[in-house]
């Protein structure tokens, strides 16, 4: 393809951007009508790109589209001009939010004719949307009578022209008062969007980010060199804290080569010159950096180099540190109203701790799956989470109305009357299910045909402890507590964990625990701990890797434990075994915690007992060794099936690929209850998939008889338990299992039903 270059002067495309931004601001200021403005700037843009015809329209509040101004059409038809929505090439582009290029406007098959413009002899068309917070206010097009391409920097530059005029109709700096309030109603709609239930539960409250954005800011700058000398300060203060992190990390040489490359890229004087350039041509520094870095988003959108998007992706990450920069404002977590509900990117669990329980009502995060750590804990603590919607950080302002429905997806911002209504009386009926299985829960766990189930809760805190009274459960099943690790600004003392121990132990009034030793490493790291990066976390070093390569931090923790379960059971889990060694080695240790103890002639709890978490495949195929070198065991089914499938838990991409109710990883887990079966040691589930009760089904099915489940799960789950019949549900895997497994789910699902199961 030859590239059209239709400019008449020289200049280089960076520069005549420059230049017409320069001429927008000149006018933007000028004392006139806002239609004399608007008029000015369609000339200025039409000249720029060589147009005959350049036209602006806004998107009205009825959802039509407006002819405001335009240099070429006739003149009768601004403000007569209206498109319906979606109506031609213009309200394609505002429908699609895309730019929209045809060297033959007549021949587009959404082409629609407006013989009032007198448009007739025109045919290349590039239209292109006005897009501020993730909606379309408008439609800026430029036409001309040859069939000709527009290049690729006219396309850019005009991208960057139309960003500016959403910029400026949203500032009120552009349309006359009545225009401004239209533009700023469409930016204040009420939206609905839909996104993963991860976590169950309605809320309704006012949107706080946990990533503060820019606060407001003017678009063009009143004092070029002061915000010249302000955006030199930022880069400074930006190039330091890189070079800072740089010091700081002690990496490897593969993986500092790419922090190297990171700050090749902040020092890149390509980037630098185009920020300044922006300035000089009179906006002010964050608009200059937002400019920037919108271009830099279009063309991470275009590339097809992973390289290349890669390198953009660190650009985007740098323009968003330099704007905090600018700003000075807050990296994290604006002061909490009351009924938060928080929008981020992404969250780790401490984040999330962090925030002050009584006001966080709801999360909304753009990327995070069921069994992700922070999706735990937000179940933990009962907060709704909905995943998957990166554009509700588009949408939404700091302040407004919103409602989210962990059950379904949806995520309401703004919403109207008729839905806070519909979403109060949600909240209202499952308070009334709460109570329900309130009044449920001292039924046992007992199938049709007498099977005990034995349903104990997963905590990590111990606020949670209330949990197991309020719920009838049988005790702890998995005491995460590497997050009294996660929540602190260091590591927590002996004495610390000794204390929360001793509180856990106490407040579970003799129902078991089963404290899993930290399970560091992967998503579960805090600021403090200096780790190296590792390309694969998940599958890095973690787990009991960590704590039988560095004891530091594992052998003051069974101590304390020791200490806090004095004169009662104790069970101590271990997480993330591999080989049966690994487990010799922790079990070693412990035994030297013991000895000590005894030496010094401590007391010690009235029983040990130590199990293994069944969470690698590995430990799957040689459960037989591993049973031989523990008392109890536990299948992690989160990481487990993150390890069958090649899935990484955390990545919506892949968390809902696969789904563990699969015949395959079935029969794999059967393996694992056979064997522990075999070596005499008793087998229980706690990842939180057996919460979903048509997955329990089968996994009561092949053997499991202890589930360890989030406390929200458990009225569920008993209700479900003592509607099922486990001889039916093996009969139902033993003989029809392998031939539905095309889709399990659904003819398992089909089965419960028929059956009178309890499944929702
Ligand atoms: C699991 O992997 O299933 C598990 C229970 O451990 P965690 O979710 O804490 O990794
Ligand atoms: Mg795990």
């Amino acid at each position: 393809m030859t590239r059209n270059r239709s400019f008449a002067d020289p200049m280089q495309p960076a520069a005549r951007i420059t230049a017409l931004l320069r001429r927008m601001h000149a006018i933007v200021a000028n004392d006139a009508t806002p239609q004399e403005r608007l008029d000015e700037l369609t000339r200025a843009i039409a000249q720029h790109v060589s147009a005959d015809v350049c036209s602006i329209y806004i998107r009205q509040p009825d959802e039509s589209l407006e002819l405001y101004s335009t240099l070429g059409l006739k003149r009768e038809a601004v403000h007569s001009t209206v498109l319906a929505w979606g109506e031609g090439l213009v309200g394609q582009v505002c429908v699609t939010q895309r730019p929209l290029v045809t060297a033959d406007a007549p021949l587009h098959p959404a082409f629609a004719y407006r013989p009032e413009t007198g448009e007739d002899p025109l045919h290349s068309f590039l239209g292109v949307p006005l897009l501020r917070s993730g909606k379309a206010l408008g439609v800026l097009v430029l036409q001309n009578k040859k069939s000709r391409r527009y290049s690729d920097d006219e396309i850019e530059a005009v991208q960057a022209v139309a960003t500016l005029l959403a910029e400026i109709a949203a500032s009120g700096e552009l349309l006359d008062e009545t225009a401004t309030r239209d533009v700023d109603e469409i930016l204040h709609l009420p939206e609905r969007l839909s996104g993963a239930a991860v976590v169950p539960g309605v809320a309704i409250g006012t949107v706080a980010f946990h990533e503060a954005p820019a606060p407001r800011h003017r678009v063009f700058s009143r004092n070029r060199t002061e915000d010249l000398k302000r955006l030199e300060a930022a880069l400074e203060a930006l190039l330091a804290s890189v070079d800072d992190m740089l010091a700081r990390s002690k990496l490897e040489a593969d993986s500092r080569e790419v922090l190297e490359a990171y700050r090749l890229f902040a020092n890149d004087r390509g980037w630098h010159d185009r920020l300044r350039s922006a300035v000089q041509s009179g906006l002010t520094a964050e608009s200059a950096v937002e400019r920037v870095q919108g271009e830099n988003r279009t063309r991470m959108s275009e590339a097809r180099s992973p390289y290349l998007r890669e390198r953009l992706h660190d650009l985007d990450d740098l323009s968003y540190r330099l704007l905090r920069h600018l700003t000075a404002g807050p990296i994290h977590t604006e002061a909490l109203q009351e009924d938060a509900i928080v929008l981020a990117r992404t969250m780790g669990p401490a984040d999330l701790l962090e925030y002050d329980r009584d006001k966080i009502k709801g999360l909304v995060l753009a990327e995070a799956s069921p069994t992700s750590h922070v999706a735990i804990v937000a179940r933990a603590i009962g907060v709704p989470l909905v995943s998957g919607i990166g554009e509700a950080l588009a949408l939404a302002e700091s302040g407004d109305a919103i409602a989210i429905d962990g059950d379904t997806g949806e995520v309401f911002i703004r919403p109207t009357e008729d839905v806070v209504s519909s979403f109060s009386q949600k909240r209202e009926l499952q308070s009334e299910r709460q109570a329900a299985f309130a009044r449920e829960r001292d039924l046992p766990a007992q199938t049709h045909d007498g099977v005990e189930i034995e349903i104990l809760i997963n905590a990590g805190l111990a606020l949670d402890m209330a949990h197991l009274s309020a719920t009838g459960a049988a005790g702890v099943g998995l005491f995460r507590t590497e997050l009294q690790f996660l929540i602190g600004t260091q590591l927590p003392r002996v004495s610390a964990q000794q204390k929360l121990y001793h509180d856990v132990l106490e407040l579970s009034t003799d129902k078991p625990v089963v404290f899993r030793t930290a399970d560091l490493g992967g998503d579960k790291s805090a600021d403090y701990m200096e780790r190296e990066h590792e390309g694969n976390p998940a599958m890095g070093w973690r787990g009991l890797r960590m704590a039988v390569d560095r004891p530091g931090i594992i052998r003051p923790q069974l101590r304390a434990l020791l200490a806090a379960a004095v004169g009662r059971d104790l069970y101590i889990l271990f997480p993330m075994v591999t080989l049966g060694s690994e487990m010799s080695v922790a079990r070693a240790l412990l035994d030297k915690e013991i000895d000590i103890r005894r030496q010094r002639g401590q007391p010690l709890p009235r029983d040990i007992k130590v199990g293994a978490m069944i969470e690698t495949p590995s430990s799957v195929w040689r459960i037989d060794e591993i049973a031989r070198q523990a008392d109890f065991l536990s299948v992690g089914g989160n990481d487990l099936a993150q390890f069958y499938f090649a899935a990484d838990r955390n990545s919506a991409q892949t968390q809902r690929r696969y789904d563990p109710l699969e015949w395959g990883f079935l029969n794999f887990l059967k393996r694992a209850v056979e064997g522990a079966d075999a070596a005499g040691r008793p087998i229980s589930f706690c990842g939180e998939q057996a919460a979903d009760c048509v997955f329990a089904a089968a996994l009561i099915a092949i053997g499991l008889r202890r589930f360890s489940i989030p406390p929200t799960a458990v009225g569920a789950f008993r209700r479900f338990v003592r509607s099922v019949s486990v001889g039916e549900l093996r009969d139902w895997f033993q003989n029809a299992g392998a031939a539905a497994s095309e889709n399990m789910r659904r003819d398992l699902s089909i089965f419960l039903r028929g059956r009178g199961a309890a499944i929702e």
